[in-house]
């Protein structure tokens, strides 16, 4: 199914009419629609005088702090006594830009084991059942573009302020790649021209998180592009894998890599790209593809992940070098089977 909406609004007006103990819920990993859909929802919510904790698995990339209420996020990792305590004590759980208990790590089966109300809003293909409403729809350019069509359906638009705005375009603008992926819609114009209405800068957002890279992260980018960057023009696939030790020479920090796997779909036949990224007991995968080459299939069969048809991620438990090679296996065996 493609699209699926049961959300019941008529149902949520009423829940949330009394004061509610909210934990709001991303996925591992955090990303700019992850932490931004989050942040606006914590805003509108808080609006209203309910109680919300965002919780997020684990670590959220520093040039995503500058958003309103970024310092009071509970990172699982780093303080999961507090975590569980929101969790047990929570009576709404939202689950945000994921739509699997497995995408939010040891988080998850303390939201299953929760009897609290579950509402997933998100865009990803093949939700789950684990929730008790559901705003899924996979043709929408990112979860923020559906909070704000969730506030939307709750009445709840006249309570968008700029800070609220700044944490929904942040999550759009990333998600969109800059409003140029084919999953950017009319609605998604439209949705930031009434955040600008509101006070959000463009430009200021889009400097907030893009310009704000160390020297040691432009070094690795140019290491990568120039040493590690293979592309097979037969089958019109690029691949960047970057051992632990090479990330470690330039003083990687969470987000460095951010956006590297998008370089190597800009060759000129390039249909696929791959970036291998080694981390302490496994190798995080990132696909990217251009028009009907379905990576999420590709990572959900041979590389225990999913995400979106032309860009979704997974892991290997395995070291660099050998997830290099099972990589180029099921390229050269399975790609065009
Ligand atoms: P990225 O390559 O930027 O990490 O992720 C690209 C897309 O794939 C995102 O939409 C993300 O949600 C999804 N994704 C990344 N890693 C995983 C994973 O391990 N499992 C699943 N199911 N999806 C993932
Ligand atoms: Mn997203």
């Amino acid at each position: 199914m493609d699209k699926i909406q049961v959300l019941d609004p008529k149902a949520l007006q009423e829940l949330f009419r009394t004061p509610q103990k909210v934990v709001i819920t991303t996925h591992r990993s955090p990303d700019g629609d992850a932490v931004g859909s989050s942040l606006a929802l914590n805003g509108i919510l808080e609006k209203q005088g309910h109680d919300v904790q965002v919780i997020i698995p684990d670590a959220a990339p520093a040039f995503l702090s500058w958003m309103k209420g970024s310092e009071d996020i509970l990172d699982f990792e780093q303080t999961p006594e507090d975590g569980k305590r929101a969790i047990e004590e929570a009576s709404v759980i939202f689950s945000l830009d994921y739509n699997r208990l497995d995408r939010i790590a040891a988080v998850g089966e303390h939201v299953k084991s929760s009897k609290a109300t579950k509402i997933m809003i998100d865009h990803h293909i093949d939700p789950s059942p684990d929730f008790d409403h559901i705003l899924s729809d996979t043709s929408a350019s990112s979860t923020c573009e559906l909070i704000y069509r969730f506030a939307d359906q709750m009445g709840w638009l006249e309570l968008l302020d700029k800070d609220i705005a700044e944490a929904l375009y942040a999550g759009i603008m990333t998600d969109t790649g800059s409003f140029k992926f084919s999953s950017t819609s009319a609605t998604t114009h439209r949705i930031a021209a009434h955040l600008m209405e509101l006070g959000l800068v463009p430009d200021r957002a889009h400097s907030a998180i893009f310009d704000t890279s160390s020297f040691d992260r432009l070094q690795l980018l140019g290491y990568a592009l120039s040493r590690k960057l293979e592309f097979d023009p037969a089958k019109g696939v690029s691949i960047i894998a970057l051992s632990l030790s090479e990330k470690n020479r330039f003083h990687y920090q969470k987000g460095d890599t951010e956006g590297l796997v998008n370089y190597g779909l800009s060759i000129q036949g390039a249909r696929m790209a791959v970036f291998l990224s080694e981390e302490l007991n496994m190798t995080k995968c990132s696909f990217r593809s251009k028009g009907d080459l379905d990576v999420n299939v590709i990572a959900r069969t041979w590389f225990n992940g999913g995400g979106h048809k032309n860009a979704a991620g997974g892991r290997l438990d395995m070291k660099l070098k050998p997830a290099i090679n099972y990589l180029k296996d099921v390229i050269e065996n399975k790609l065009d089977a």
